[in-house]
């Protein structure tokens, strides 16, 4: 008796394309984890974390000199 082994069939998950990410341009699937802009745009939720801590990271640097430089400002 033959098994009928179906176990290649390992989901039924529809990839779709959704677009292209606003940070790194490459093509974004509804399978990536990704986030989406008002009104439009899309972006891998890992780039977008990345931007974000880039940001940060310019802010605090900027914040830092600005209060070294009260520090100087007598
Ligand atoms: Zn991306």
């Amino acid at each position: 008796m033959p098994k009928h082994n179906k176990s290649w069939v390992k989901s039924k998950t529809i990839i779709t394309l959704v677009g292209t990410c606003r940070y790194c341009s490459k093509e974004l699937l509804n399978t990536d984890s990704f986030v989406s802009f008002y009104p439009k745009g899309h972006a891998h939720y890992q780039c977008m974390r990345e931007d974000d801590e880039l940001q940060k990271k310019v802010l605090d640097s900027v914040e830092k000199q600005l209060q070294q430089e009260k520090k100087f400002d007598w």
